[in-house]
Parts: C-alpha cells; structure tokens; sequence
C-alpha cells in the first residue's frame, strides 16, 4: 500500500529524529504536512528556499516540521527515517541508501537522496509517507515530487551499475549518457557495448538517477 496523501511522513521525521517542536506564533494550515496549527511559522522560510514549486496548500510551517526545517543535515544529507529513528547518509554510513533501496526498512519509513545538498527537497516527502517494502517513494531534490520504486526494479539494476562502476564509468555519464569515444572503444574491446546500450536507454528515468545516485 502507497498512501500519497497521507500526512504523516514529517512527523515520524520528527518523532523519531529527537526534534523538539518548535513552537511559532501564527495559526494557519502546515504547506509542508498538512496539519491544523496554532502555532506555526508563515514568515517566507529564507532568501534561498527553492521549494516552492512543492508548495501547494496551507499558508504557516508548523511547529512540528519546523525543526526539520531548520536542521540542515535534513537537506545537506540523503537520508532514512523510520518508526526508531533517522539514519543519515555520511561517511560512517556510505552504503545507507544503496541497502536501503535494496532491503528498505520495516515501513512506516521515508527515504530522501540529495544531489546537490541545497534543495529543502524532502518537504515534498510531506504528504507521501511509504507503506511497504515492494513499492516506496524517494524523495529527491531533482524531481518536484517523490519518485516510486520497486524493489524488484532496483535488484534489476544493480549488476548493470556495479558492472559500469567497477570499470570506473563515473555517475555523471551514467546519468547523462555521454561516453566518451574511448569509452566506446574499450566498450568494444572489452564487449560490453551492451551495458553502454542499457544505460543509455535508462538516461532520464528517474528512477535511474535515484539508484545511481544512491550507489555507494
Ligand atoms: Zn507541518
């Protein structure tokens, strides 16, 4: 079961990462969870906010997401939160996301992958909380809204993507597709022309991106 619509997934982010709420002073509907508050934020949330295009609804911040909000890692980092807590993607943890989209967490949980480190991207993460360990969503701050994935889609990528990391192919041409001609060349060589043919008919699902960004 996928429940978009569900509100949920900020305050399990919440719960579960420690966040004592942050309570503001205006009463208002939350843009980012959907929640009726009392005591929300409806100032612009800063100069540099790029998230507006995931804004659809509500007029306040509220004092639950708040914290979430302000607490950088939650963008600077990709993430997994569940029901016992908030794992970041860092050094100590470089394998995180690839595991995760692999054998996601006992649900409820939300994942989010960063690209840039920049985007408050999880707040589309909002309103689409995953509720199964076959199909989830992955927030992303590329895409305006969450991408779904299957799990048995990723396991099919997965040696196709070791294959062309083990021969030092870097993200960057597997997300855009541009091999160079020695590529092609050593691709020929080698014969592995096919895999180059297979990423090239991946280049901008979003999906692919998710995955290549999420392998270690
Ligand atoms: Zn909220």
């Amino acid at each position: 079961m996928i429940e978009a619509g569900s509100s949920l997934a900020p305050l399990l982010i919440g719960d579960v990462g420690g966040q004592e709420p942050l309570p503001g002073t205006h009463h208002g509907t939350c843009y980012v969870c959907g929640r009726q508050t009392e005591h929300g934020w409806a100032e612009a949330p800063s100069d540099n906010f790029t998230a507006w295009s995931q804004i659809y609804r509500g007029s306040v911040m509220c004092e639950r997401c708040r914290p979430i909000f302000k607490d950088r890692r939650f963008r600077q980092r990709s993430w997994v939160a569940t029901t016992t807590g908030v794992q970041f993607a860092d050094s100590e943890h470089r394998t995180l996301l690839w595991d995760t989209l692999r054998e996601p967490p006992d649900p409820p949980f939300c994942v989010y992958v960063t690209a840039g480190g920049q985007k408050q991207g999880w707040i589309s993460l909002g309103i689409y909380l995953s509720t199964s360990r076959e199909r989830y969503w992955v927030g992303t701050d590329w895409t305006d809204r969450p991408v779904l994935i299957e799990r048995a889609w990723v396991h099919d990528q997965a040696e196709l993507i070791d294959r062309m990391r083990e021969r030092k192919m870097p993200k960057q041409v597997l997300l855009d597709g541009q091999f160079s001609s020695g590529a092609w060349d050593r691709a020929m060589r080698e014969e592995w022309t096919d895999d180059i043919e297979a990423v090239l008919a991946r280049v901008g699902d979003p999906r692919w991106e998710v995955v290549v960004r999420a392998h270690p």
